[in-house]
């Protein structure tokens, strides 16, 4: 044979699996994991599930199999998921005969990861999703040009008139002398109402079930109609400070997070939203000193961090994981090339993946 032209890279995958649990966490802290190696080269590979064990296989799987892991001859990792976006090549379920679960590159294994609108990435069984970020909000919410500014009706709270960037709404079926609220006013209300125990100065905490009208006991909707405006609450809910809004989904209903319509900027799917207002390091986890606090198990006490770097000048947010317990999460959705070491998480299978050059 003639000389070696291509570049070959060998890569070697580590698997370790948790066979305890039920839910789809991988637990650092554990020992008892069970282990497996493979290596695969220039091939297409899949790992799928055998009962209890992985198996690789290099021909396309069939309908009834769970794959775990697509690695193309061409050693990119192919997500199972699709969030379409700009010029991404991700592929959907759809077009596989086969079940490819979840693919979420874990943050440890790169140090640090880039955040954009639209991210999905997870704390134990919390999953978040980017709805905005804003480094420097300078306007006002475009939202507020539509509000009716020629009115002599009153908020049922302040008793004032409409003022511009602070519009009186109806998001309720109150009528009457009751039927409007200042977007201020209801935004102070929300707050004390649905986050007395969650919010810091730092962070507010919005949850969709909580929010209903004190007096028609009507719930408010994510996306309402106030005198033929339609309004988002998303979009209502915008601090005039830097902030990230975070909307958040518990796991049972983490596959609903799939069904976002990017297209479309809101979803009422959601729990709820977290605004943090943004600092140079913003601690995410269980304990109370965080700069957000949350209020779930299976988040570490110091789970994460959010940190302001600039990049080229601009201003960029990265997330950290701070060595917890059941890891921080991004989710993949876009092809990802393998190169000297990665790490996936599916379910509660954790993936090495390390490169290694061939000499022929
Ligand atoms: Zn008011
Ligand atoms: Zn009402």
């Amino acid at each position: 044979m003639g000389q070696c032209q291509m570049r070959n890279e060998r890569i070697s995958i580590y698997c370790h699996t948790q066979n305890n649990g039920t839910c789809d966490l991988f637990d650092y802290e554990s020992i008892a994991h069970q282990k497996q190696q493979f290596t695969i080269q220039n091939q297409d590979s899949y790992i799928i599930r055998n009962e209890e064990v992985l198996q690789l296989i290099h021909q396309i799987p069939n309908e009834n199999s769970e794959v775990l892991l697509f690695v193309t001859a061409k050693n990119t990792i192919v997500p199972g998921t699709l969030q379409q976006q700009g010029n991404s090549t991700a592929l959907t379920n759809t077009q596989f005969p086969y079940k490819l679960k979840k693919n979420w590159l874990t943050v440890r294994s790169v140090n640090k990861y880039p955040l954009n609108v639209n991210d999905i990435f997870r704390l134990g069984k919390m999953t978040f999703r980017i709805s905005s970020l804003s480094f420097n909000p300078d306007k006002e919410p475009e939202v507020l040009n539509h509000s009716k500014a020629d009115s002599n009706e009153q908020c049922r709270i302040c008793l004032g008139n409409t003022q511009s960037s602070n519009p009186l709404l109806n998001p309720c079926k109150c009528s009457g002398s009751l039927k409007y609220i200042h977007l201020e006013c209801m935004k102070r209300w929300l707050k004390e109402f649905t986050s007395a125990s969650r919010s810091s100065e730092k962070s507010e905490t919005y949850l969709w079930n909580q929010l209903k009208c004190e007096i028609c006991k009507e719930s408010y909707k994510v996306i309402f109609q106030s005198d033929g405006v339609t309004y988002h609450m998303l979009e209502l809910l915008k601090p005039r400070f830097p902030y990230v809004m975070l909307e958040f989904y518990s796991k049972k209903k983490e596959t609903q997070v799939n069904q976002i319509n990017l297209g479309d900027r809101f979803t009422s799917k959601s729990d709820g939203v977290i605004v943090i207002s943004l600092g140079q390091k913003m601690s995410l986890g269980r304990a109370r000193e965080n700069w957000v606090k949350l209020c779930e198990a299976s988040v570490s006490r110091f789970h994460a961090t959010l940190q302001i770097e600039k990049i080229q000048q601009q201003d960029s947010l990265f997330l950290f994981d701070n060595n917890s317990k059941y890891g921080t999460l991004v989710q993949i959705k876009e092809d990802l090339q393998i190169y000297q070491e990665l790490e996936v998480q599916v379910g509660k299978s954790l993936f090495k993946l390390q490169t290694s050059n061939i000499t022929c």
